[in-house]
């Protein structure tokens, strides 16, 4: 094992001495038995370390981390709002915690009470019919839609319609997730407004069209102010609309996706909801549809009748996309956040995400140019090419020292030199006041001294790692 020390050139040590000892196992109340041979080894190259080092090790590891509950994060797209504490005293009721997933639906009927009552609050919040709980991430939802999508064009005997929609502006999940369910992709350019081209859309409309995969509001933070109309073209041309919901942020208690017309859309309850997900997880990308799409859910689902809940199979359900029910836990917290939060709430929620992100761009925009200049819902995307020499990712180094996040950087792709940025409306006016300062500081900076912002972060842990080696060749055991 290594340890980095706090000053600011890494100290590296191995801190393994032989014969320490960190843990003490209880007598075996078991009788004891000899593994065979091909099974047990004789020499296990493990770090030998006492408890202290140990914790010692791994809470400075922690301090060296980022997180939402240290600092702001404004990161574009992935909604890092504040996680209220009282989502993790629910999750982890030992009612909740211990639940074999096998157990008798009659023993679980809280757990399945909850599941129903989760899905109809999101199908009132989104404006569908039926939702799903299995999938465990945004990403996981996309697909779970898309075969969802490709069984419905079977039921009508039209396995030839193989060709999915996607604008320019949107997620990388999109296009991959279509890929992985079987279909080709088509991209759909952005016009000047930064809405979907609509001549491009109708120009793409042909009958081997299976759908279109459009993100509202989009990656630009802008609202697709023609959405009934594109989901009207599509249906019209015998396709379906999948909605990427992971910017609901913005629309809940406002804007029903499922009343304009999208067939399908996922939740990202880690984003949206709250729930802890920098670093990777876990999360819940819950499925909602609405009429002509909700016989394909994944199940099992859970449904009421007369005061008892039991688990089904949707009529013509592409089956399980998860083991058991989904990311339980992450479910009980969404759950919990929408009952504290409440109906007028959540359309609260919305307003700030909007209005928070709007003050930034006011207050941004003199510096760093932004380049759809209209009125933005819950994030905006600005330029970092804002100098001679000085590009958005020493914009972003920069920030690393003023002891913020940066914010998402070259996406979307249509933006060059993208900077986006989403507040999330749990950030208070003087931490937003603190993140302008620190920006304006920067820009100044870049016209001065643009050296400071080329050699930054000066004071982290780490400086400019090589990202493209980190996912190489990432290095993740132990070696001695
Ligand atoms: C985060 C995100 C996704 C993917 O969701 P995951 O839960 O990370 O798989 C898809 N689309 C958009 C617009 C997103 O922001």
């Amino acid at each position: 094992m290594n340890a980095i020390n706090m000053r600011d050139e890494p100290l590296v040590y191995e801190l393994s001495r032989n014969g320490r000892v960190g843990c003490s196992l209880p007598k075996a109340d078991v009788p004891s038995y000899e593994l065979p041979s091909e099974l047990a080894r004789a020499e296990l190259d493990l770090p030998e370390l006492d408890e202290l080092t140990v914790v010692r090790h791994f809470t400075r590891l922690s301090q060296k981390n980022y997180s939402i509950d240290t600092e702001f994060y404004p990161l574009g797209s992935c909604t890092m709002k504040y996680n209220p504490k009282i989502n993790e005293s629910a999750a982890s009721n030992p009612g909740w915690k211990y639940l074999h997933p096998l157990v008798e639906e009659t023993q679980a009927q809280g757990a399945l009470e909850l599941m129903y009552k989760l899905q109809r609050v999101l199908c009132e919040i989104g404006g569908f019919e039926a939702a799903s709980l299995q999938p465990a991430a945004g990403a996981h939802g996309e697909l779970s839609g898309v075969l969802m999508i490709r069984a419905a064009l079977a039921h009508r005997g039209e396995r030839t319609r193989r060709k999915m929609l996607i604008p320019d502006s949107a997620h990388g999940t999109n296009p991959a997730s279509c890929t992985m369910g079987g279909f080709t992709t088509q991209t759909i350019p952005s016009g000047p407004d930064g809405n979907i081209d609509m001549a491009a859309l109708r120009a793409a409309l042909d009958d081997s069209v299976a759908g279109i995969m459009i993100t509202n509001p989009n990656t630009l933070g802008l609202f697709e102010r023609n959405i009934v109309e594109i989901c009207d073209l599509v249906h019209r041309a015998g396709g379906y609309v999948y909605g990427d919901g992971a910017n609901m942020n913005a629309l809940t208690g406002i804007f029903k996706p499922g009343n304009s017309g999208i067939d399908v859309m996922h939740f990202n309850l880690h984003k949206t909801f709250s729930t802890p997900h920098g670093g990777g997880g876990p999360g819940a990308g819950m499925v909602a549809a609405g009429a002509a799409l909700a016989p394909y859910l994944p199940g099992p689902i859970a449904v009421e009748h007369a005061g008892n809940y039991r688990l089904t199979m949707p009529e013509k359900s592409i089956g399980r996309v998860k083991s058991f029910y989904g990311n339980f836990g992450v479910l009980v917290r969404a759950y919990t956040y929408l009952l504290m939060t409440g109906a007028d709430g959540l359309r609260r929620v919305a307003e700030n995400a909007v209005l928070n992100a709007n003050y930034l761009k006011a207050r941004l925009s003199d510096l760093y140019p932004v380049p759809y200049a209209r009125r933005c819902m819950h994030e905006f995307v600005a330029r970092g090419n804002i100098a001679e020499g000085v590009h958005t990712l020493d914009i972003a180094k920069r920030l690393i020292d003023y002891g913020f996040h940066p914010p998402t950087v070259y996406f979307p792709l249509i933006v060059p030199e993208a900077l986006m940025i989403e507040p999330t409306e749990t950030e208070s006016k003087e931490t937003l006041d603190l993140f302008i300062e620190a920006m304006r500081s920067i820009a100044a900076e870049a016209g001065s001294r643009p050296e400071l912002l080329h050699e930054a972060p000066h004071h982290a842990p780490v400086a400019r790692l090589d990202e493209v080696m980190a996912a190489r060749c990432p290095i993740l055991c132990y070696k001695g």
